[in-house]
């Protein structure tokens, strides 16, 4: 059985840990490989050889750790293939879905490339007589990320491309359900020139999160997850004085208005509601129908959720493939069982779905429940499948308030060809991604990624200029070289003369 080591000072490494997790291809239901989930003394060494090449790592100039940036999106432009490749064997998702999320991460690397620029701080001559005074960023130290199964390459790249081009060196922990992706991106950046050290990856589960977490040469934690584990880093972190950004779950609604343009808010919600299964955190899982949409938009999406074509993410028909774990499976059939207790209407039902030849993958066909209220635990809580609930509102302030009520503030996004509900919807929605007809609004690498509510814990969203201010702390140098004139102690609060 392949096994997967981890990466630490520029090569491979198993650690002293016996204990291991498994790796399966969902879309077969085959174990691939053997994962070593790491023990807290491989996370201390690993963070140990980290704080020794933050040395000269943070010496070098912006430009050259931009230079290395340049050469890493190029390698992974020449393998995206592979890294593709890898992300569907061990996620499932279809192999474009797969190839359009490491383009995402990509761009925050073309982002990372411009840091000579965004590290360039800001400066007042004379901001009193003959004293001058400047502010800039530097790098933290050693950095930590912890990623969700999801997004195998992206989520990890909304992180370290920023964290190592401000100067910082970076401890990725992977999913355990899906690690090989990071392995290889850490191999890409040695070969970009990247020094021995900088970048590290450490396989493992709540034992490496805790050793993180309690390393005190650990700056700062990234983390992508689900809510209670947010919450959980957020505070042990907080506890640890350590700078922290945890992201948590979602369960992003869809207002459809009925002024809307219906094909385009229908194609819209099949590719956010099923598109990676629903396993995004974007994903949309509840469509509001407001006014008398509901018949017509519930006909519209059942006709188009019957016809979903669910297989491999290798065949290039597919539009869906399957979900990451036969645990996962279970999991969000539960849940279509659960709605129909609650007595929600299940229009389209896929919890029977097979494929001939891959009867042990982890397939579910999509899913569409009608008539769901904002009581049902399906409304509430996020199952991460394609199962999509159709709430009905009577009109605008009520869709906008049960928006705003959810416990979960990541994206959301309305249908409307009216710009006086677009323009309110998106002032009013406390929500911290909207979109205005865009279906999934995940900003670009060059905004900031993040959530409100309890989607995110902490202060700063993820990449784009937010990343610059996380992976950074500000100093203010004021100074002045007095010739001659020797000043008398002073013993009031010095202001600006
Ligand atoms: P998860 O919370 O189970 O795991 C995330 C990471 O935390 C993994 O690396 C895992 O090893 C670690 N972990 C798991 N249990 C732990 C514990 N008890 N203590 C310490 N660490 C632990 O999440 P997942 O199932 O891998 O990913 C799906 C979730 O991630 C969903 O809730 C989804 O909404 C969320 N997500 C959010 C965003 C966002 O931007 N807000 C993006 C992607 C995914």
């Amino acid at each position: 059985m392949k096994k997967i080591q981890h990466f630490v000072n520029g090569q491979l490494f198993s650690g002293n840990s016996k204990r291991v997790g498994k790796v399966f291809n969902p879309a077969t239901g085959e174990q691939s490989a053997e994962v070593i989930l790491a023990s807290t003394k491989d996370i201390n060494d690993a963070v140990a050889n980290a704080a020794e090449a933050f040395e000269s790592w943070s010496n070098k100039p912006p430009l050259q750790r931009a230079r290395i940036m340049f050469k890493f999106k190029e390698l992974i432009e020449k393998n995206s293939d592979e890294l593709t490749k890898i992300i569907v064997s061990e996620h499932g998702k279809v192999y474009e879905d797969a190839k359009g999320s490491l383009t995402r991460g990509l761009e925050v690397v073309e982002y990372a490339c411009g840091i000579p620029q965004l590290l360039k701080g800001e400066f007042t001559e004379n901001v009193g007589t003959d004293v001058d005074s400047w502010s800039i960023r530097q790098p933290l130290g050693v950095c930590a990320g912890i990623t969700p199964f999801n997004f195998p390459a992206m989520v990890p790249m909304w992180m370290f491309p920023m964290a190592i081009a401000c100067g910082n060196t970076f401890i990725l922990k992977p999913s355990e359900k899906d690690p090989s992706c990071a392995l290889r991106l850490a191999e890409l950046l040695k070969e970009a020139g990247l020094p021995n050290g900088v970048f590290n990856v450490v396989n493992g589960d709540k034992e490496s999160v805790d050793a993180l977490i309690d390393n005190k040469e650990v700056a700062a934690i990234s983390f992508v997850g689900s809510t209670p584990i947010a919450k959980y880093i957020y505070e042990n972190c907080a506890k640890n004085e350590k700078r922290v950004q945890a992201l948590g779950g979602a369960k992003n609604h869809c207002v459809v208005m009925p002024d809307c343009d219906l094909d385009q808010a229908v194609n819209g919600l099949m590719g956010a509601a099923y598109g990676s299964a629903g396993e995004r955190c974007m994903a949309q899982s509840v469509a509001v129908a407001v006014g008398g949409i509901g018949d017509k938009l519930v006909n519209a999406l059942a006709k188009k959720v019957e016809t979903l074509k669910v297989g491999p993410g290798m065949d290039k028909q597919s539009e869906m493939g399957p979900l990451v774990t036969k645990e996962h499976l279970e999991k969000v059939k539960g849940y279509v069982d659960l709605g129909v207790k609650e007595g929600a209407k299940l229009v389209v039902d896929g919890r029977d779905f097979k494929i001939q030849g891959y009867e042990n993958g982890y397939y579910i066909g999509g899913c569409l429940f009608d008539n769901v209220t904002k009581d049902m635990r399906i409304y509430k809580e996020e199952i991460f499948g394609p199962v999509l609930s159709v709430v009905r509102a009577k009109d605008f302030n009520e869709a906008l308030n049960l928006v705003n009520k959810h416990e979960f503030g990541n994206g959301v996004s309305i249908f409307t060809r009216d710009g006086d509900s677009g323009r309110t919807f998106s002032n009013k929605a406390k929500i911290g991604m909207v979109g205005v007809n865009i279906p999934i609004p995940v900003p670009m690498a060059f905004h900031s990624f993040g959530g409100w509510k309890r989607s995110l814990f902490g202060d700063q969203h993820m990449h784009g200029p937010e990343g610059v201010r996380f992976y950074t702390k500000l100093k203010t140098i004021t100074s002045r070289w007095p010739s001659g004139l020797r000043s008398d102690p002073e013993f009031t609060m010095p202001t600006m003369k």
